[in-house]
């Protein structure tokens, strides 16, 4: 057997990292006995993983619930449910699919040699996820990973301490802690998780935490996938159909009260719509929420300094002279964390607004003169991870989608492309980096193997030295068809 790989040697150890050590040592041990995972095995942990979720749905939502102190169930049972069912799912079915040998093409100066990809399990992957969509971002990434045949240690938010102590239990009843297991904790167990040896490592988080985990596992030459956020514009074009455009947008951005990581930042429209798409933002919000602290689809700010820090870019907005609406109102806002939909009317490029995620349910409205400024103005930040456009015209839609690079895009509106588990799901730029969701993210966590069988009938000797005309004959032939 293989020597063990020595875990952080300079590590300072206290008793949850002694844990957290224990843990990691403890699937690394089982990936090592047993490194090869056949295909009933892992169809097996999926089916357990789906199980559980059936299984458990309302405790889980519950769970979500006392952490967000009001969040959406219907909105629960979709993004955290239905949506990581859709994951485990597809990986289950498609798993013995992805797993097979994949012949690719041999050029013909190697032939009969074959080439070929053989997927292999990595070994012990790392799941670091959010507190935004608990469940999900935890359980997608652990379907992927359970896909490739690796053992998973997660580590969920320390801001959503129930949701994590629930999914710890239920985990555990379904799942050996050499399988799966889940460790709970603050930044100083995040950043020891992030510093162990892990075979791959996916985060899911902010930017700014994204570089410190991408600098701890440099250490380690752990590879990382990055989901990260960033600003995520949505295009509304002159010719879009602009109630129905601004629905979605409002959709994508009141959906857990804008905090997603694929939520529209902003909206760009021309000037000559910006009033018209204020009244259109405006009315399909009321609609959708009649009532924001009576009605239970409205979620909650998930804290205090999370309501204080989007109060606190309105405020300063306002401070610069930037138009404020807000829509959607009531006594107990603030004791609900629930904060009414606030459009900021073209906020100045430089406030903070402007300069960092917004991450709930504030859009700034930032009219331009023509199509063209709006990829210029989408061009000058930083590369998001989502783009909106919305419009009739194709040419212009694909002129916008070939000048503008993000990670992903749903046309004609918002949000969609996140749940399309055979779409890959990844960042560009400051959004990240690597992918994951079905086949990509089987991908992902596998060593896709290149294997080169060289053929009985190969004639290697002639490339091998002293070299001869016939080597340079050969050569002749290699530089015109390999
Ligand atoms: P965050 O970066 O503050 O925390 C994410 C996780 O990192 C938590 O589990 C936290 O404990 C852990 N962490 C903290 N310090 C760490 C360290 N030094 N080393 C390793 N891990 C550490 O993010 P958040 O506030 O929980 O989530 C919101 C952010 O996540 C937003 O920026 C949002 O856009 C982004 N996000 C991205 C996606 C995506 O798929 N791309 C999805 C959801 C959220």
């Amino acid at each position: 057997m293989q020597e063990a790989r020595p875990v952080r040697a300079n590590m300072e150890i206290n008793s949850h990292e002694e844990t957290l050590l224990r843990m990691f040592e403890t699937q690394r041990r089982a990936h090592e006995a047993d490194p090869v995972v056949p295909a009933r095995v892992r169809v097996d942990r999926l089916q357990r993983l789906i199980g559980m979720i059936e299984a458990q749905e309302s405790r889980l939502i519950d769970a979500v619930n006392s952490d967000f102190g009001a969040r959406s169930r219907t909105e629960s049972m979709f993004a955290e449910i239905v949506a990581s069912l859709s994951s485990a799912r597809l990986a289950k079915s498609g798993v013995g699919k992805w797993m097979k040998v994949r012949r690719v093409h041999t050029p013909i100066f190697m032939r009969p040699g074959r080439s070929e990809i053989r997927p292999q399990p990595l070994g012990v992957a790392g799941v670091i996820s959010p507190w935004n969509y608990p469940l999900y971002l935890a359980l997608s990434p652990l379907a992927s990973a359970l896909a490739a045949g690796n053992r998973v240690l997660i580590k969920p938010s320390e801001l959503t301490p129930h949701t994590s102590e629930v999914m710890k239990a239920v985990l555990g009843e379904v799942f050996d802690q050499s399988e799966v297991a889940v460790v709970t904790g603050g930044a100083d167990i995040a950043a020891a998780f992030a510093s162990l040896p892990f075979d791959h490592l996916l985060f899911t988080g902010s930017t700014a935490v994204g570089r410190k985990v991408a600098r701890a596992a440099a250490e380690n030459l752990t590879p990382v996938t990055l989901e990260l956020g960033g600003k995520s514009p949505a295009i509304i074009d002159a010719s879009a159909d602009l109630p129905k455009a601004a629905r979605s947008v409002v959709f994508g951005k009141a959906f857990n009260a804008g905090q997603t990581c694929v939520a529209p930042d902003y909206v760009i429209v021309t000037a000559e719509q910006r009033d018209y798409a204020i009244g259109a933002l405006g009315e399909a919000f009321n609609e959708m929420y009649p009532a924001i602290d009576e009605t239970p689809d409205y979620t909650s700010i998930i804290s205090e300094r999370h309501f204080d820090r989007l109060r606190g870019l309105v405020d300063e907005s306002r401070a610069a002279g930037a138009q404020i609406v807000e829509f959607g109102n009531g006594d107990k806002l603030r004791a609900l964390r629930k904060l009414p939909f606030t459009l900021i009317i073209d906020p100045p490029r430089d406030s903070l607004v402007m300069q960092e995620e917004i991450f709930g349910p504030v859009l700034p409205v930032i009219s331009v003169p023509d199509a063209q400024a709006a990829t210029t103005y989408v061009n000058q930040g930083a590369r998001p991870l989502a783009l909106y456009w919305f419009g009739t015209d194709r040419r212009e839609r694909d002129r916008v989608l070939a000048q503008t690079v993000s990670g992903g895009v749903t046309v004609n509106d918002t949000n969609w492309h996140v749940v399309q588990e055979n779409l890959p799901f990844g960042g560009v730029g400051d959004s990240g980096y690597g992918v994951y969701h079905g086949k990509a993210g089987f991908d992902t966590f596998s060593q896709l193997k290149p294997v080169f069988l060289q053929s009985r009938f190969a004639n290697t000797r002639m490339m091998q030295p002293p070299y001869t005309a016939s080597t340079e004959r050969l050569l002749r032939f290699a530089k015109k068809y390999m």
